[in-house]
């Protein structure tokens, strides 16, 4: 997805500094590696800053891990849509004991979501896109907004590596809607790197990954994959290839990360 020009979006982040937006105007911090990346995020943006973790993948928890090091006390949020895996309920406790950090859970509209299980059933989304991306909508893309909404800037595990439509993901961005600044440190990483990272620092992980799952998101809407299988097909499985966003990561209403 091509990010908006930050000429275009510059007066709406009233957050960039005359030192951040020359950073970003000069291209400078995409030689930046991950670790410099996150020092630049906190000296510029913390504690208005936060890492968006979804317990279902591994890229989260490097950065989480990477992250501690160099302010314990930034901040970390994830999304429970209410239909997560007791494995990843059991994950965001691990990691709370093991770093002591205080996970800020942000959950959906109860109203909203009672209205839509009332009007579309429990499992709308197998039964078209407009309704699994209504679900994503309520339960994802609108709790994130209400969140971020505090917020000067966050932080994501996005790689480029991950599917096509992030090719053109850069380190430090202009969120789509030219109010936050987005930082993905990890975007140029490789999976074996985010494994490598995972195993030589002992980083906790969902345990379903050992049972065939790339990514864990919510229970109805992932699954196991064979081996050599694409990752992506143990998500949204039954849709076409090109959909398979959440919409926290792109452009559109109506579709993020991992989540
Ligand atoms: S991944 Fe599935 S259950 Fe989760 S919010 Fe999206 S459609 Fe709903």
């Amino acid at each position: 997805m091509t990010q908006p020009a930050i000429e275009a979006v510059q007066p709406q982040v009233k957050t960039l500094n005359s030192r951040s937006l020359e950073d970003l105007d000069s291209g400078r911090l995409e030689s930046l590696d991950a670790r410099e990346i996150l020092t630049w995020a906190v000296e510029n943006y913390h504690p208005n800053l936060a890492l968006q973790c979804s317990f279902g993948n591994p890229e989260g928890l490097v950065i989480l891990d990477m992250l501690q090091g160099i302010e314990p006390s930034a901040r970390v949020f994830t999304l429970d849509t209410g239909r997560l895996h007791q494995a990843t309920y059991d994950l965001i406790d691990r990691v709370r004991d093991r770093y002591d950090v205080a996970v800020e859970v942000v959950m959906p509209d109860s109203q909203q979501v009672a209205s839509m299980v009332r009007d579309h059933g429990m499992n709308l989304f197998y039964e078209s896109l407009e309704k699994r991306q209504l679900c994503c909508r309520l339960r994802k893309v609108e709790p994130s907004r209400r969140y971020l909404a505090d917020l000067d800037a966050y932080v994501t595990g996005l790689r480029r590596g991950d599917i096509v439509t992030r090719q053109d993901t850069r380190k430090v961005e202009i969120d789509a809607d030219g109010r936050l600044v987005k930082i993905n440190p990890l975007v140029d990483w490789s999976s074996d790197d985010v494994w490598r990272y995972v195993r030589e620092h002992g980083v906790p992980v969902n345990r379903l990954h050992a049972q065939g799952f790339p990514s864990v998101g919510c229970g109805p809407c992932t699954r196991a994959v064979k081996p050599g299988d694409d990752v992506r097909s143990g998500r949204w499985w039954w849709e076409n290839p090109d959909t398979k966003e959440c919409g926290l990561h792109v452009d559109e209403e109506a579709d993020g990360s991992g989540i």
